[in-house]
This record gives structure tokens, C-alpha cells and sequence, in this order.
């Protein structure tokens, strides 16, 4: 609230008028016979704009103090009606009464108005509080939910420790066992002889065991560097056969290679891929009886679209060997599955391989999978997508 100020000299209509505009006013003392507009019209002009609606009246007069007019005045909404002659004191003690319930009353207005506004500031500080609270809450949950599966994380590097020791025992428990036989029993010529091949299989079996899981352990960090270039698969499998070949002759197979001609490039790094179709190769020579027949088979399955994008090449490696039964058909892509052990008497591989396959061809945006059927054979599929960079004319190298 401002200044209130006391004005009790006469003013004319207008003058009046212009000051109600602009000014709030306590209290008009109007005269009830003023030159033009009379007293009980001005108050009904007053109760028309916003501004004066709200100031008291209180209607003086000389002439009219007769009763009916008196109502009037009340009626026209006045809070007294005062006949002159005029008691200042009366006028001036009515006039302060006025005046202080004008201020209390603005001082109420402002009071309702500092309280509106602290709660609303109040409000907006709750609102604000319980988006923190929600922010909480969800921060909460990230961190629960990060913290159980660092507890899984936890929970399968152990396991994964003791499987690692677990296989990194069984190769030295013999490399050892065989070692103090020769040492201390001094076997024949040919029994030692066939207890250091023992040996020496074992140390490549635990020397494979290590770089496979350090390998693994590389790509699954993170921290595996991988080539991105136009790969030419025929080339791939080419190589992979060679690679092979020696344990293929070993295991008295044959290899059959079907590529379809014009084969597009792949993208990826091409020794990957090797890594994949070695393993693949080997462990169809490793689970195929003498005799058996190994398939590779390349083509594209999604035909590219003219900048060579959108094309998927399909590589199959097919065998007839002991196959390996629905309940393990995911199982083989784990880590240290040896599903087949069962069936000999110590483990061949590192249960590895596969592992890495999937990793390998994951990473460059395949798939793999196997169909397998026990007795008669399996197939080992993926599909790599074709290079962008592949020229019109293929790249069958
Ligand atoms: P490794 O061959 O070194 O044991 P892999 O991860 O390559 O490891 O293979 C996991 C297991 O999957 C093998 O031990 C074997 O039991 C099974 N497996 C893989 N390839 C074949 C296949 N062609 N025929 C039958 N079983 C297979």
C-alpha cells in the first residue's frame, strides 16, 4: 500500500471524476445537488467502472433530509447520508473510520496476495522436489539393475576362472602324469615314444586352450582390432582348405568345394574369416568317421542392390559325421562345450572355437547356426553382408 492521503476540500464533478480514475480512493463524500449530474446518478456512474466501484459513499446534503431521500441514498448504495449543517468533528471522525478500514484492508490484500505467492512458490518447490524424488527413484532402480548384473558379471567371472583351471588342469595333470613315468620307470623305446606324443599333444592342446581364451577374452573386452576391408571368400576358403588339409588326410576325408560363380565381396578382415571356416573345417574333420565327406558351399542369399549394399554371401559346412543332438544344438556356441566328449574318451578341442566363430561373424553383421541331425551329420551356416565396395564385375578372386 502506498501513501493515504486526506482530501476534504470540494472538487466539481469532473475534477472529481478525473482523480477516481486515477487514484483509489477510501471514501467520496458526494453532495446530493450538485450543478448536472446529481449525487445518486454519479454514484450509479461510479458503480460501472472497475476502479470506483469499491470506494464508500457517504452523501451529504442540505435540501434533501427527508426520510425518502435518505433511502435512496442508502439504496443507491451509500454508507450514510449526512444533512447539513455539517459537525466537522462527526464528518472528520467518520471520515478516519473510513480511512482505516481502507488501510486494513489493503493491508489484508497484501498479506492474501504474499501468501498466494509463497504458496505457490511453495507448490512449484514441491513440484520441483518430487521430479527429483522420480530422478531418484529411477537413478535407484539404473543403479540396482547395474549392480545385479555386475553381481551376474561377478558371479560368471568365478565360474568362468574355475572352468579355465578346470581345463588348463586336464592337459597338464597328464603332461605331468606322463612326464614322471618316463622319469621314473623308464619305459621301453616305443612307450616312450608314445608317451612323449602324448606329451607333445597335450602341450598343443594347452598352448591352443591358451591363445583360444586369450583370443576370446580380447575380442569380448573390447579390445580386438578388426580390419574392415572387401574380402574375397573363395580366396578364404581356399586357404582354409590348405590349412586343414593335413588333418583332413589324417582323418582319411574328403573335401568338396562349391562356389557360385561371381561371388560379390564380404566386408570384414579376411584372417577372421579364415579363423571362422578353419575351425569350422577342423571340427568337421574331428567329428566325421573315416571315410565321411566334407561340403563347403558358397553363395549369395539376398541379391545386392547396384552399389553392392543389401547382399548377404551364405557359407555352409556340411559333414557326415556323428552329428550332435537338438538339446546341444545352442549349447555348441557356448564356452567350453564339448558336447561330443561324450562320446570319446578325453577332450579333442578347446570348446572354443565356436565361441569365437560367433563372435567373429556377429561382429562383422552375420549370423551362424547349425542344423544337425545325430548319426547323420551336421551343417555349419553364416551369412556375412557383402561389401559396399564391390565392383559390378563380382569379386570371385
Ligand atoms: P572344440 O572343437 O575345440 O571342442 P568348438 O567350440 O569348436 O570347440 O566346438 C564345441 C563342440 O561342439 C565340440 O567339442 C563338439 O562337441 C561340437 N561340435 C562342433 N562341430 C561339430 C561337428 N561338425 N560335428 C559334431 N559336433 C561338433
Amino acid at each position: 500500500m502506498s501513501s493515504i492521503s486526506c482530501n476534504l476540500s470540494p472538487l466539481l464533478f469532473d475534477e472529481a471524476l478525473a482523480l477516481i480514475l486515477e487514484n483509489d480512493f477510501a471514501l467520496a463524500l458526494i453532495d446530493v445537488q450538485m450543478p448536472g449530474m446529481d449525487g445518486f446518478e454519479t454514484v450509479e456512474l461510479m458503480r460501472m467502472d472497475e476502479r470506483s466501484r469499491g470506494i464508500a459513499v457517504i452523501f451529504i446534503s442540505a435540501i434533501y433530509r427527508d426520510e425518502y431521500h435518505q433511502i435512496k441514498g442508502i439504496e443507491a448504495g451509500a454508507v450514510d447520508f449526512i444533512t447539513k449543517p455539517i459537525v466537522p468533528q462527526i464528518l472528520h471522525g467518520k471520515v478516519q473510520t473510513f480511512i482505516d478500514l481502507y488501510s486494513y484492508r489493503a493491508s489484508l490484500e497484501e498479506e492474501v496476495e504474499r501468501r498466494t505467492k509463497a504458496e505457490i512458490a511453495i507448490q512449484e518447490q514441491y513440484q520441483e522436489i518430487e521430479v527429483h524424488a522420480h530422478e531418484l527413484e529411477a537413478a535407484n532402480d539404473e543403479l540396482q539393475e547395474a549392480c545385479a548384473k555386475l553381481q551376474e558379471l561377478d558371479r560368471m567371472k568365478d565360474s568362468l576362472l574355475s572352468t579355465v583351471s578346470h581345463e588348463l588342469r586336464t592337459p597338464l595333470t597328464s603332461i605331468k602324469s606322463f612326464a614322471e613315468i618316463l622319469r621314473d620307470y623308464g619305459p621301453d623305446e616305443e612307450e616312450g615314444k608314445e608317451f612323449l606324443s602324448i606329451i607333445n599333444d597335450e602341450s598343443d592342446r594347452l598352448t591352443r586352450l591358451i591363445n583360444d581364451f586369450l583370443d576370446l577374452a580380447k575380442i569380448e573386452s573390447g579390445h580386438a582390432e578388426w580390419e574392415i576391408a572387401p574380402v574375397q571368400m573363395p580366396e578364404v576358403i581356399r586357404t582354409s582348405v590348405q590349412a586343414t588339409e593335413a588333418l583332413v588326410d589324417k582323418m582319411g576325408l574328403s573335401v568338396y568345394v562349391d562356389l557360385e560363380p561371381g561371388l560379390p565381396c564380404v566386408t570384414g578382415d579376411s584372417d577372421r574369416f579364415i579363423q571362422v571356416l578353419t575351425n569350422l573345417i577342423s571340427n568337421a574333420a574331428k567329428f566325421t568317421p573315416e571315410g565321411g565327406r566334407i561340403s563347403v558351399k558358397v553363395r549369395t542369399v539376398e541379391k545386392s542392390e547396384s552399389n553392392g549394399s543389401g547382399g548377404m554371401v551364405r557359407v555352409d559346412v556340411s559333414d557326415t559325421g556323428i552329428g550332435i543332438s537338438k538339446s546341444n544344438l545352442e549349447v555348441v556356441f557356448e564356452k567350453f562345450a564339448q558336447v561330443g566328449d561324450t562320446l570319446t574318451a578325453k577332450p579333442q578341442g578347446t570348446g572354443l572355437g565356436l565361441p569365437i566363430c560367433k563372435e567373429i561373424v556377429e561382429h562383422y553383421g552375420g549370423r551362424i547356426w547349425v542344423e544337425s541331425e545325430v548319426g547323420r551329420g551336421s551343417t555349419f551356416s553364416f551369412v556375412i553382408p557383402t561389401s559396399q565396395q564391390t565392383s559390378l564385375a563380382g569379386c570371385s578372386g
